[in-house]
């Protein structure tokens, strides 16, 4: 495939450039850490105007309002909104990044079509149920259950770190339906609207402050069948299509906002070795910017290379690195936890574990990709 820009793409590059150069001066003032109403106000008020001018969903098929972009035009997309310092996703992460693509890929056409286009506009915020206090790595083992009962489910359990829960209207939650079948073989997928009677979400605070993860309590919620995503008990599997986003593409604008911040730092550098180190860091995410594009390039192609399986685990290891190196270079200053330095330092601390892992990464890459032995279940 073509990754260099042709004359369409450097038509979107400018027509991009110029939008940002007008829309972002307008923006108000970003609201405090805990102020979540306000947040997801923010937040979806830059969804609409993405969506208003033709920008959200850029890889979406156009039939539910995307824009049917090219990769090239994501990578352009991806380059310019993260340089013009645009907001990212912020509290649609999990409708926009991933429950989103899984719904193009495995929902039904009433789900796509009831969802998407509101994903798209910033009109409705989605939450993650996945992890439970006894199941994280081994997602598997979760224990939340889905009785059926008529044409509903009845959804007993309790779900954890479940990240903007508190302010979100539907969630992607998953469920066993069947206790007696293997564990990966009796999950189902389910969409979840957060204001069912028997959902209480309880916010959890994380050294930022802001309580941004929830804990999620089931009690006889009542899901309409209608409300599962692919077969029953085939949710392990649909899983895995949210993971493959969840874990690939999601870090894209993370990477590109990681080459932004070398920028900053090197402008407070002026000892050689943490010039030198600096220069590792950003060799590191430039070669991960690389690979991005090769990953997209195969993506088009329709195959996956290992690439897109390495990229979350040399990510996030890269960017602990560059983050232990902004607190040496900034020094007394790294108390100052309203420097942006600091509080994406505090904020990546979580990147290694968020999403599956580098243990778990390792161990996919192992049996994966290397074809070494798996792990004794
Ligand atoms: C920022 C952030 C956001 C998150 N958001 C959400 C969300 O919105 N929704 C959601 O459902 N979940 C969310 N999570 C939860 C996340 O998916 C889990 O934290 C993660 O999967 C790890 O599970 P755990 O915390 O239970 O750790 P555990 O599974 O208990 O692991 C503890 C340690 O043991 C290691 N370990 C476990 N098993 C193995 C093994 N087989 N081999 C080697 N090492 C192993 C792990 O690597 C880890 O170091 C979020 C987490 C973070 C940090």
């Amino acid at each position: 495939m073509e990754l260099r820009a042709s004359e369409a793409d450097q038509a979107f590059r400018a027509e991009l450039r110029e939008w940002l150069g007008r829309e972002l001066p307008l923006l108000p003032p970003m609201p405090a850490r805990d102020a979540w109403d306000a947040r997801r106000k923010w937040d979806t008020d830059w969804q609409r105007r993405l969506f208003d001018a033709g920008y959200a969903g850029l890889h979406w098929p156009k039939e539910y309002g995307g824009r049917g972009a090219s990769p090239t035009e994501q990578l352009i997309f991806y380059d310019e909104t993260t340089r013009a310092r645009a907001p990212y996703v912020g509290v649609n992460f999990v409708g926009t990044l991933h429950a989103g693509p899984t719904l193009i890929e495995e929902g039904s056409e009433e789900q796509k079509a009831a969802h998407l286009p509101l994903i798209l506009r910033g009109d409705e915020v989605w939450c993650q149920g996945f992890s439970e206090p006894g199941a994280g790595s081994d997602l598997a083992s979760l224990r939340t259950r889905a009785e059926r009962d008529g044409d509903d489910y009845v959804l007993n359990g309790q779900k954890i770190w479940c990240s903007f829960g508190h302010i979100a209207d539907v969630g992607e939650f998953l469920v066993r339906t069947d206790p007696d079948a293997p564990k990966h073989k009796g999950i189902s997928w389910l969409i979840l609207p957060m204001n069912l009677p028997g959902i209480e979400v309880r916010p959890l605070r994380t050294a930022l402050g802001s309580s941004e993860f929830c804990e999620v309590f089931l009690t006889d919620v009542r899901v309409p069948l209608s409300q599962r995503v692919g077969a029953e008990n085939d949710g392990w599997r649909v899983t895995n299509v949210t993971l493959k986003y969840e874990r690939g593409t999601a870090f894209v604008s993370e990477l590109v906002d990681s080459l932004r911040l070398c920028e900053d730092l090197a402008g407070r550098i002026d000892d050689p070795a943490h010039a030198r180190e600096l220069g590792r860091c950003l060799a590191d995410f430039e070669a991960l910017w690389a690979l991005t594009k090769r990953n997209v390039s195969q993506a088009r192609r329709g195959t996956t290379g290992p690439g897109a399986m390495v990229i979350k685990l040399a990510y996030t290891e890269a960017r602990q690195r560059f983050g232990e190196l902004c607190l040496r270079v900034l020094e007394r200053d790294a108390f100052d936890l309203d420097n942006e330095l600091v509080e994406e330092r505090i904020r990546t601390l979580a990147l290694t574990i968020a999403a599956g892992s580098s243990q778990i990464q390792r161990n996919i890459i192992g049996e994966r990709v290397l074809g070494l032995p798996r792990e004794p279940r």
